[in-house]
């Protein structure tokens, strides 16, 4: 899975250097608007843009200290909070700089995919029928975590499906390397720094021998994708051999990531919410994930089912949010807390809605009603760069020129539309940077 992180810093600098014109020689096409925050469990953002790596960007942060030098620092700070010389010489040993983790960690894709795209690979007919399959063959320990802590098996199985294709793609990094390279010369340095002294005390523990922590180039392990302070925060062993083996055990594994959504604020027998239809006249300003209301409010303002009934759900208290994943020209959802449950695991709202269908796929429901938009291709990098360059120019701040479609460009975007007297859905289109280019 791809990682997203903040690069404002990042792109600051790479703007200062290249002209967008050079940018926008080398675009073309698609993507789809996604959280781009901080994921607690893994550095984020799977799925919703497995991309076309195109440009290489530049050089990532530079660094004074040669990797030994980095090395011999590092230990000596490792050994004071705690970790064995022996373990950490062991560990270490034969460890250099992997090249190939820092253009991974690097590269900035130009093209990501729509999200009914990702979508398709995501709840595809063969994952679905696997999942079926695995929640039989594993029924008696999904009975045990259900009653453990309270988190439905099939949002757990879809979990396992997106983050490990049921443990079948871990990542074959060995994670000290991985994030021994990040922290000496990676983009956030401070990140991987913390991440690899977790890894330490992990191997320390010996829940895991050195050689088998395999992991993303970003250092998330095992089937449910942990980075190591999530891992030492929140794994569990399920399965009673007194080694939390998220790599080994899918007990331990789906037992772990169960954990995590209960500290996530599970909502035990709830959905993680529906397809919704709009009335006509709907104001789509509204459809935000920052945007809470009750049903009952909802409903006043014209949201039914998708099959155009009244809304109901197990619990009618629960406030709710409007989503609209491709504008307003796509389908509606409106999700409840336990979609911001799964955003905790992994902060992407493509992603969450994958694992909310996907589960209910497994269960023969989750098909989607209204039709994608497939013919209004998102937005490429660089034309989020110049989408949000254009919107400050003529006076909406999109809260900093990053590619990244975050609140502040939304609700830019938002402004532009009502000054124009279009659908305040906040979604970057085509047709939108279209009016954007000639507007004065
Ligand atoms: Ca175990």
């Amino acid at each position: 899975m791809p990682i997203k992180t903040s690069r404002s810093a990042f792109n600051g600098r790479y703007l200062a250097t290249a002209t967008l014109a050079v940018l926008m020689a080398a675009c073309a096409d698609t993507p789809i608007q996604k959280a781009h925050a901080e994921s607690p469990v893994k550095t984020p953002a799977p799925s919703s843009s497995p991309s076309i790596p195109i440009a290489q960007p530049p050089e990532p942060v530079a660094q004074e200290q040669t990797f030994n030098q980095w090395k011999q620092q590092f230990r000596k700070e490792a050994i004071t909070s705690g970790i064995n010389e022996a373990l950490f010489d062991r560990a270490f040993a034969e460890v250099v700089p992997d090249p190939g983790i820092l253009r991974a960690d690097s590269s900035q894709p130009e093209f990501t995919r729509p999200v009914w795209e990702y979508l398709d690979g995501a709840l595809s007919s063969t994952r679905i029928s696997r999942a079926q399959r695995l929640l039989g063959e594993h029924a008696s320990t999904l009975t045990a975590i259900e009653q453990a802590y309270g988190v439905d098996r099939h949002i757990l199985v879809a979990i396992w499906g997106l983050e490990s294709n049921f443990g079948s793609n871990m990542g074959d990094n060995y994670v000290i390397r991985a994030l021994a390279t990040l922290a000496h010369q990676g983009r956030r340095p401070d990140f991987a720094h913390a991440q690899l002294l977790a890894a330490l005390e992990i191997l320390q523990h010996g829940d895991i021998a050195p050689v088998s922590m395999l992991g993303s180039w970003a250092g998330a392990m095992g089937q449910t994708q942990f980075i190591p302070t999530t891992y030492n925060s929140h794994a569990v062993d399920f399965d009673g051999d007194n080694k939390r083996d998220i790599w080994n055990s899918s007990a331990d594994a789906l037992g772990s990531a169960a954990n995590y959504l209960k500290v996530s604020n599970w909502d035990s027998g709830q959905p993680w919410g529906a397809e919704v239809a709009l009335v006509e006249d709907f104001d789509y300003a509204l459809a935000d994930i920052s945007v809470r209301k009750t049903l009952a409010e909802w409903t006043a303002l014209g949201v039914r089912s998708a099959q155009g009934g009244p809304l109901t759900f197990a619990d009618d208290n629960q406030t709710a949010s409007l989503l609209l994943p491709a504008g307003y020209r796509g389908p509606a959802f409106l999700v409840l807390n336990n979609f911001r449950s799964i955003l905790r695991y992994n902060n992407s709202t493509s992603y969450a809605l994958a694992i909310g269908l996907l589960a209910e796929r497994m269960q023969g429901r989750g098909e989607i009603a209204a039709s994608w938009p497939k013919g209004d291709t998102p937005l490429a990098r660089s034309e989020r760069l110049e989408l949000q360059r254009r919107l400050k120019e003529v006076g909406y701040d999109p809260g900093g020129v990053d590619g990244i479609i975050g609140a502040n460009t939304r609700q830019a975007l938002r402004n532009f539309q009502i000054a124009l007297g279009l659908p305040a859905d906040g979604y970057p289109s085509k047709s939108l940077l279209e009016k954007l280019r000639t507007f004065q």
